[in-house]
């Protein structure tokens, strides 16, 4: 590398694709907050890689990426190797790129980061996004056909990642999915501004050209038994998601007016994308209530993390007059990205701090009219290092709402017809994969494997492609035994 690019870090600062100006987002623009680099841009910006021969932004990468070596090949515009490369560690690139949280994971370890990190996620959707456009496809013309069938339960992230490493290794794989359409909660959960439907779309015609299969709108369980399904095929992924919903248990919770935030999110993707201009409620959701009018209200978030996120921003793109989100900690202990927090700020999205919810208050027809807080300090560190939040006495206000949404986060859950096969979850739902005497991602029935929020409680998209990778190559070892 010349003098020149090796310093271009202190010419040329960080820069992000330009992002929908705020007064569309605040007037319901549902488009991808941020654009897409051009040739240029991408390669101005992969130039301030150092490459500073220990590349922590690899080792922090869930899925390890070869980062400098893909923002070389950027570049050297070869982009398609540049795709190839992206694909050889995580099955959906173009994905990553968009939603992970950068700032706590590659971007945030990144050596540059007091001059402005690599601008590395956006390089990924860059990369992806020109490879796809040109014509760039997985090359599967060496692979051999094993004659095995894998039946994978789940089309999120996990199921995905999963099915696209058993084609690679000649395994036909076959998706089962609850809904009409593939993502999980990349199509029903995030919302649209963070990851345009389209993006799944196009994912979904790669896959089937890798040979992949799905049975959408069919539940395992219900509609075909996990027993036939070991029947059929050599052997079973569980990608089944989390999705039991933490309510806390506050007073007032099934007031009118209170939403909790997955259904919420869910009708709303499903009004937005146009698939269900009524948002009724899908498969699994028909208990749940009907989304309200958010035009000119007043609503309160409960809940810092990414979901709470999502919430807030779509109560702004959907009218609400007020939108505020209440955090039991400080800032810096807010699970939320910091870029996403910083895009609601923009967005008009007011934060209030060190307040956690004592209960929802009704009005005179048991409607909603504001939460009961109290103010916090932080005490003690609890078993995973967070400080936790006290209660300050006498401090207690009433926040006024018309619409409350509870984004307290969620946790897996085993079914019966899993646990009827010997597969064990630990006193949280977490299905139990791997072990001492196990295969990595094997369950202790063992020819069913499992990974992504189903092992590990909610956590991230990227997370869950890691898991569902690795686990097809346990499967795959099964299978060659
Ligand atoms: P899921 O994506 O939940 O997929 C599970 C699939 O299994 C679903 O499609 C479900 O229908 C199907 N399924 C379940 N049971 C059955 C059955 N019996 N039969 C057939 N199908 C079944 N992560 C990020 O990295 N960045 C973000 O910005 C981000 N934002 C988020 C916003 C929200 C609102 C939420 C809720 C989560 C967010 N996450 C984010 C987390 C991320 O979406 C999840 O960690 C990830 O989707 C988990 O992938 P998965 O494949 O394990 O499960
Ligand atoms: Fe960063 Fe996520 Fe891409 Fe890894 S997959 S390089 S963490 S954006």
């Amino acid at each position: 590398m010349s003098r020149k690019q090796a310093f271009q870090f202190l010419d040329l600062p960080r820069t992000m694709p330009q992002r929908i100006p705020v007064e569309l987002r605040t007037s319901g623009d549902w488009g991808e907050l941020y654009g897409k680099f051009d040739k240029s841009d991408a390669q101005y910006q992969a130039g301030r890689c150092l490459d500073c021969g220990n590349p922590y932004c690899s080792w922090k990468c869930p899925v390890h990426n070869a980062i400098p070596q893909w923002l070389q090949l950027v570049q050297e515009d070869r982009i398609h190797e540049a795709a190839t490369l992206c694909h050889s560690t995580n099955p959906l690139p173009e994905v990553c790129g968009r939603v992970c949280p950068q700032d706590r994971l590659c971007e945030g370890s990144c050596t540059l980061e007091e001059f402005g990190a690599v601008t590395i996620g956006a390089v990924e959707k860059y990369i992806v996004d020109t490879a796809l456009a040109t014509g760039w496809k997985p090359d599967l013309h060496a692979v051999k056909c094993t004659g095995k069938r894998v039946a994978v339960v789940g089309a999120g992230p996990a199921g995905l990642a999963c099915a696209d490493r058993l084609a690679r290794a000649g395994v036909q794989a076959v998706v089962f999915d609850r809904y009409e359409k593939i993502g999980g909660l990349l199509q029903f959960g995030i919302p649209s501004f963070k990851l345009d439907k389209s993006v799944i779309d196009r994912r979904r015609e790669i896959l089937e050209g890798m040979g992949v299969q799905f049975r959408l709108g069919v539940e395992i369980g219900r509609d075909i038994s996990i027993e036939q399904l070991q029947a059929d095929y050599d052997a079973v992924f569980l990608g089944t998601g989390a999705y039991r919903y933490t309510d806390g248990g506050l007073i007032g919770q099934d007031l009118k007016g209170v939403l909790p935030a997955l259904p919420f999110l869910v009708h709303n993707s499903r009004i937005v994308s146009g698939d269900d201009p009524q948002g009724r409620p899908i498969a699994g959701w028909e208990d749940q209530i009907a989304l309200p009018d958010l035009n000119g209200k007043r609503v309160v978030v409960l809940g810092g993390g990414d979901t709470g996120m999502d919430c807030v921003r779509s109560a702004i793109r959907l009218g609400a007059a007020k939108v505020t989100c209440a955090y039991r900690r400080d800032e810096a202990s807010m699970p939320g990205s910091a870029r996403e927090v910083a895009n609601a700020r923009e967005e008009g999205v007011r934060f209030l701090f060190n307040r956690q919810p004592l209960a929802i208050e009704a009005g005179a027809d048991d409607e909603v009219i504001g939460v009961t807080v109290v103010e916090t300090g932080l005490g003690a560190p609890d078993a995973n290092g967070r400080r936790n939040a006290v209660p300050i006495e006498g401090s207690e206000s009433l926040l006024e709402a018309d619409v409350v949404i509870i984004a307290f986060g969620f946790s897996p859950t085993l079914p019966e017809w899993l646990a009827a096969q010997g597969v064990q979850a630990s006193s949280n739902g977490r299905i139990i994969a791997g072990g001492s005497s196990l295969l990595p991602y094997q369950t202790h029935n063992p020819r069913l494997f499992a990974g992504g929020d189903a092992v590990r409680g909610a956590d991230l998209v990227v997370t869950a492609v890691a898991e569902g990778r690795d686990a097809a190559q346990s499967i795959i070892a099964l299978l060659q035994r």
